[in-house]
C-alpha cells in the first residue's frame, strides 16, 4: 500500500467505483476504500434498471443527465469486459409499461405522446412479443431505449478495471476521519492507517454524515429501505423489463426474474419482511400468472440514499479545499453512475461540463441553509 494519492474515494458502491475508473483513466493515482466488500451497500441490492424515460425526476436537468448516462452504458460495458473479463449482463430488450384497464391505457397513451418517447403496443402485439403476460392487459408503452444490467457485476467490473489501470482497492478498510489543515484536505485516516491525498471523495452511500460532523459539515441523507424477490422458471417468462405502477419485473440471465421493490422511508433494518415477499409475488403474478408456479430463489434488501430534496450531492465543499461528495442518488444511482462520475471527475480537474449547472447539486446547500438559520 502506497501512502500518497491524488484522490482517495470512500465507498466501493457503483458511484465510488465508477469514479475510480474515470479518474484512473485520466492518469490519476487513486485509492478506493471500502469497509466491506465491493457492492455490499445499495449497489448490490439494486434491480439494475437504467430507466431514464420511465423514472420520474425531481429536476429537469436530471432527466437529460439520466438519458446521457443510460446511453453511455453499451460502450462502457464493452470496455469493462475487455479490461476486467467481467460481463455486466446488459439487457437491451427495452421496457414495457403495461395498462391494466382502459383508463390506464388512455393515460399511458397520452403521457407517451406528451413525452415524445415510446411506442404504443396493442394487446395483440403485446401477447405475440410476451406470451406469458396476462391476456387481460389493455396494451403497453414500449420503450426500446431503456436497458438493465446486473448492478453488482457492473460495480466489480468498474473496480477491477480501475485496478488494472493502477487504482488501489482497499477492501475491509473503514474510513474513520478526514484530515485537513487550514481548510485543505491532507488525507484520510482509515482502519489500515493514514492515506495522504490532495482530494477525498465521499461516496459511501447514506452514512456519510459521521465523517463530516467532526469538520462541522453536514450532508443530510435518509435511508429508504427496498426489497427484491428472485424467482426461477424452467423456460423464459419475459424478455423485456415490465415496469408497472405497483411492481417491476426484471428478466435476468438463466431464466430468473427479479420482482421489486418495496419502499420504507427511514427504515434502517436489514432483512426481508415476509409480507413484502407476499406482496411482490402477488403483484407480479397478476401480470405473469406463471410466477405462482416458478421457484422461489431468494429475497434481499438494501437502502437507497435519499437527500431531503431528492437531488444528489455532486461537487466540492466550499469550506474545505479538496473535499468532494458523490452521494444521494436515491432510486437511480446505477443509472446515473456514468454521468455523475464523469461530471465529478471534471470538477476535480477544474473542468466545467458543458450544459450542466451544478448549483442545485451542491453538497453545501444544507450547510448554507443551516448557517443562514443560525444568523437569523
Ligand atoms: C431495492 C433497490 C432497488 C434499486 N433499483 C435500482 C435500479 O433499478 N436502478 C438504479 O439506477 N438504482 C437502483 N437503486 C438505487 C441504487 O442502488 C443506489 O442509488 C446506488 O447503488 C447508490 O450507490 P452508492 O455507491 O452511492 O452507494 P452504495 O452502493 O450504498 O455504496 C456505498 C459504499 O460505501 C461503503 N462505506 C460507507 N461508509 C464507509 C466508510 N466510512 N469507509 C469505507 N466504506 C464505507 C459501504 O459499505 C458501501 O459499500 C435501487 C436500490 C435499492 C435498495
Amino acid at each position: 500500500m502506497s501512502s500518497r494519492y491524488d484522490a482517495v474515494i470512500i465507498g466501493g458502491g457503483v458511484i465510488g467505483c465508477f469514479l475510480a475508473y474515470q479518474l484512473t483513466k485520466r492518469g490519476k493515482k487513486v485509492a478506493l476504500v471500502e469497509q466491506g466488500e465491493l457492492a455490499s451497500g445499495a449497489s448490490g441490492a439494486a434491480a439494475g434498471m437504467l430507466a431514464a424515460d420511465c423514472e420520474h425526476f425531481e429536476h429537469p436537468e436530471l432527466k437529460s443527465m439520466a438519458r446521457l448516462s443510460r446511453d453511455a452504458f453499451p460502450s462502457v460495458i464493452r470496455e469493462l469486459r475487455q479490461l476486467s473479463g467481467i460481463d455486466a449482463g446488459l439487457n437491451e430488450r427495452g421496457f414495457l409499461v403495461p395498462a391494466r384497464d382502459a383508463q390506464e391505457a388512455e393515460e399511458l397513451h397520452a403521457g407517451m405522446l406528451a413525452d415524445c418517447s415510446g411506442e404504443w403496443w396493442r394487446p395483440e402485439k403485446l401477447q405475440t412479443a410476451e406470451p406469458a403476460l396476462c391476456k387481460a392487459l389493455h396494451g403497453a408503452v414500449y420503450r426500446a431505449e431503456e436497458t438493465q444490467l446486473l448492478p453488482a457485476r457492473l460495480t466489480e467490473a468498474l473496480a477491477y478495471s480501475a485496478q488494472s489501470k493502477g487504482a488501489e482497492l482497499l477492501l475491509q478498510t473503514k474510513a474513520a476521519e478526514i484530515r485537513e489543515i487550514n481548510g485543505s484536505v491532507q488525507g484520510v485516516m482509515t482502519s489500515r492507517g493514514l492515506l495522504e491525498c490532495e482530494q477525498a471523495v465521499l461516496a459511501g452511500g447514506w452514512q456519510m454524515d459521521q465523517l463530516l460532523q467532526p469538520l462541522g459539515l453536514t450532508l443530510p441523507l435518509e435511508p429508504v429501505k427496498g426489497e427484491i424477490v428472485e424467482v426461477h422458471s424452467e423456460s423464459p417468462l419475459l424478455t423485456s423489463t415490465l415496469y408497472a405502477r405497483n411492481v417491476y419485473i426484471v428478466p435476468k440471465p438463466g431464466n430468473k426474474l427479479w420482482l421489486g421493490a418495496t419502499s420504507y422511508s427511514g427504515d434502517r433494518s436489514s432483512g426481508v419482511r415476509a409480507d413484502s415477499v407476499y406482496k411482490l409475488l402477488s403483484a407480479g403474478s397478476e401480470y405473469i400468472p406463471e410466477i405462482r408456479s416458478s421457484q422461489f430463489i431468494r429475497a434481499w434488501s438494501g437502502h437507497r440514499p435519499k437527500t431531503p430534496d431528492g437531488l444528489p450531492y455532486l461537487g466540492g465543499f466550499s469550506g474545505i479545499h479538496g473535499l468532494y461528495a458523490a452521494a444521494g442518488h436515491y432510486r437511480n444511482g446505477v443509472l446515473m453512475s456514468a454521468v455523475s462520475s464523469s461530471i465529478l471527475a471534471n470538477v476535480m480537474e477544474g473542468i466545467a461540463t458543458p450544459g450542466v449547472n451544478l448549483e442545485p447539486f451542491s453538497p453545501d446547500r444544507y450547510q448554507r441553509q443551516r448557517e443562514g438559520e443560525m444568523v437569523l
